[in-house]
Order: structure tokens, then C-alpha cells, then sequence
């Protein structure tokens, strides 16, 4: 399989995403939020959420099973909680409209609640929280998928790749931030596997007659991820579904699967996120350098980095320097800005 690359500026990833979701029933507005996410995730070589996505984003625009002119509609629910209805859009807008009055929910009690309903996620939890924590806010997200994921003690799917990310304002140092699935390994690093044609770690996943494999095909065709740390990332993954589906309405990770098209793109669901003001907690005055003084310790002990540093140190680079770009990945979506649905 070819593996030729191509060097691209972000603003010539940005302007791609843009074109080739605007060609295909996205508005400006969606398109535009998308594009930015989706080149974030380049920006910080997390390629499994970037450019990679954008046929399956297309594929639901097309299908006609996402809301490409998706007009959020944003109601305060009460003192401390925002639902914000996505109108069956993708995730990026809704996020963008309801993340202002998510500020100000935690600023003026504390604590806030942002309840995105009606919505098609496809995109990794650490761009919501980082900006959060970016403006002072301890931040959490959680969200479900399709089932991909086989409880403890089970072979069979019942849950999704169901990531959490938190973030942790750090003053005028970019946050620590933390973004995981719940499985071993993520869905879209399964797909990437088996697309390059490589195998998987031994512990990732099992095929459709349960048995364990490193073959990605195997996991992907009718077999079952299995959850980081057995019965742990097990727990953590029922607390996903039950706070992203059971609180706020919406489909759990196996109802969810029940109403998609499988049309490749992401299935309607929901995600939660919640909002920590630390100015209405115990030590409004000390706990940043407290923190601080944590990290410290934390950074000095050998073998450590904080989470989201990988990251970080990528966005310089790329910053600077540019993507590598799948070739075939790019003339894919060209020929789909080119040959845009009717
Ligand atoms: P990883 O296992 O790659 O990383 C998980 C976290 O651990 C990251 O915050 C990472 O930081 C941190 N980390 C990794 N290595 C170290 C280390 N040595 N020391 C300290 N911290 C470390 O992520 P996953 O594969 O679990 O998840 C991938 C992505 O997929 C996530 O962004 C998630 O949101 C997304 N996803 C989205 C879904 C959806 O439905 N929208 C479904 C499932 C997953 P760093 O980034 O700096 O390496």
C-alpha cells in the first residue's frame, strides 16, 4: 500500500475540510466549525480525528442523516445546567454556541452543566475541555458512540469507544488536559491499523467467535474491542453511557447503532460536559499555585510527562512546519469537493 505523503500548511488542511463539507450540503457556519476541529486534530498530530474523518462526515451529509444547515437552539434548564439541541448537526457548532453559556453557568454557581443532544460526534473530547480550561475552568467531557466495546466478562459489543478528557487551567501555562477512550485502544487507531496494514497489540480486541486477535479486520468485522484495564475501563464505560445518554435523553451506544444508517459517519447521540469554576471553591486564592507546585513534583519525577505534552509539542512543529498528508487521503477529497452531492 502506498504511504507517499504530502506536506500541507494547516490553512491549506483548514481550507480542504472547509471545501470538500461545503460542497457536500454543509453551510458555512457547520462547515467552518468542522474544518477547525478537524484541523486542531492535525495541528496536534492526532491524525486519527483529522482529515482521515472527512469521508465518513461526507458520507452523512449525503446519506442526508446529518443536518449540514444545523441551527443549534441553546436553553437554560436551570440555574447551573444548558441543554443545547444540535438540530442533528455535527457536534463542532453546537459545541461552539453552547460552550459561552456554559461559561457562565460555572462563573456564576460554580458549577455547569452543558447537555448536547441531538448530535453527530466525530471528533476527539480534548479540543472541548482544553477550551474550557484555557479560560480558568476545570472541565470535563464524556461521550458515547456505537457499541464497539465488550463489557467486562463479555465478548459481545454493548458499549462505545466512550472516551472522557478533563482539563486543568494552569494560569498562563496551556492546561493539563487528558483525553481517553475506554477502550484499549480507540476505533479510529483500529481502522488506521487496518488500513496500513499493520497488526494490533496483543489485549486490544477478540473476533466474532470471541477468541483474542491482532488482526484490526478481525476486531472491526463482527468481533469486540476490549475496555484498558478490564473491569476498570469497563466501569468507565457504563459511567459514559449513563451520564452522555441516560441523564440527558438520549441513545445509549446500542440504541444508537439501532437508529443509524450505517452510512459510515457518526450515529446521533449526545455528550455531557461540566464546567468547574475553582473561584467558588475551598481556596480561591491558593489552589494555582498549589497545582502548580503538584505538577512540579510530578514533572520532576523521572519518566513522567503530563498528558496532552505529545500534544503540545506537536502543534509547535506543525505550527511551523507544516502536515504530512496521506496523498491518496488528499486526492480523496479533492475528487469529493470536486464531485459534490446533488
Ligand atoms: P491515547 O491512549 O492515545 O491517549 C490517552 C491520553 O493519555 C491522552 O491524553 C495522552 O496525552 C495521554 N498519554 C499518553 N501517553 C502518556 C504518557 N506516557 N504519560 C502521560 N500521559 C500520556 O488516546 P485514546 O486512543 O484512548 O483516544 C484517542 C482519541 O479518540 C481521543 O481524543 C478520544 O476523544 C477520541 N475518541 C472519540 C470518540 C467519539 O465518539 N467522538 C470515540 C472514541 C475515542 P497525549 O495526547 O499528549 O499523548
Amino acid at each position: 500500500m502506498s504511504e507517499q505523503t504530502v506536506t500541507m500548511t494547516l490553512d491549506e488542511v483548514r481550507i480542504l475540510a472547509r471545501d470538500c463539507l461545503a460542497a457536500n450540503r454543509c453551510d458555512d457556519d457547520n462547515a467552518r466549525a468542522v474544518a477547525a476541529t478537524v484541523t486542531a486534530a492535525e495541528r496536534d498530530g492526532a491524525a486519527s480525528h483529522g482529515l482521515f474523518r472527512i469521508p465518513g462526515y461526507v458520507a452523512s451529509l449525503r446519506s442526508g442523516k446529518v443536518n449540514g444547515a444545523a441551527k443549534p437552539v441553546i436553553e437554560r434548564l436551570a440555574p447551573s445546567v444548558v441543554r443545547a439541541d444540535g438540530d442533528r448537526g455535527f457536534a463542532p457548532l453546537t459545541l461552539d454556541e453552547g460552550r459561552g453559556p456554559l461559561i457562565d453557568c460555572a462563573r456564576s454557581q460554580g458549577v455547569g452543566a452543558l447537555a448536547l443532544i441531538n448530535i453527530h460526534h466525530f471528533a476527539a473530547l480534548w479540543i472541548e475541555v482544553e477550551a474550557l480550561a484555557q479560560r480558568g475552568l476545570v472541565a470535563f467531557a464524556f461521550t458515547a458512540y456505537k457499541p464497539a466495546l465488550a463489557p467486562a466478562g463479555s465478548t459481545q459489543p454493548l458499549f462505545g469507544t466512550n472516551p472522557m478528557a478533563f482539563g486543568w487551567p494552569r494560569g498562563d501555562k496551556p492546561p493539563m488536559v487528558f483525553d481517553q477512550a475506554s477502550a484499549a485502544m480507540a476505533r479510529g487507531e483500529i481502522m488506521i491499523a487496518a488500513r496500513d496494514g499493520h497488526t494490533l497489540p496483543a489485549g486490544v480486541g477478540v473476533d466474532n467467535e470471541g477468541n483474542p486477535t491482532t488482526d484490526p479486520n478481525a476486531v472491526l468485522e463482527g468481533g469486540a474491542i476490549l475496555p484498558f484495564g478490564g473491569y476498570k475501563g469497563s466501569a468507565i464505560a457504563m459511567m459514559v453511557e449513563l451520564l452522555a445518554a441516560g441523564l440527558i435523553g438520549q441513545d445509549f451506544s446500542f440504541e444508537a447503532a439501532l437508529n443509524d444508517n450505517n452510512d459510515g459517519g457518526p450515529p446521533r447521540g449526545g455528550e455531557l460536559m461540566i464546567a468547574i469554576d475553582p473561584a467558588h471553591f475551598g481556596d480561591p486564592e491558593g489552589w494555582l499555585a498549589h497545582t502548580e507546585a503538584f505538577f512540579e513534583r510530578y514533572n520532576s519525577m523521572e519518566g513522567t510527562r503530563l498528558p496532552a505534552d505529545r500534544r503540545y509539542a506537536n502543534r509547535v512543529r506543525n505550527t511551523k512546519d507544516g502536515v504530512n498528508v496521506r496523498t491518496d487521503l488528499r486526492d480523496k477529497l479533492v475528487e469529493l469537493t470536486n464531485s459534490p452531492a446533488i
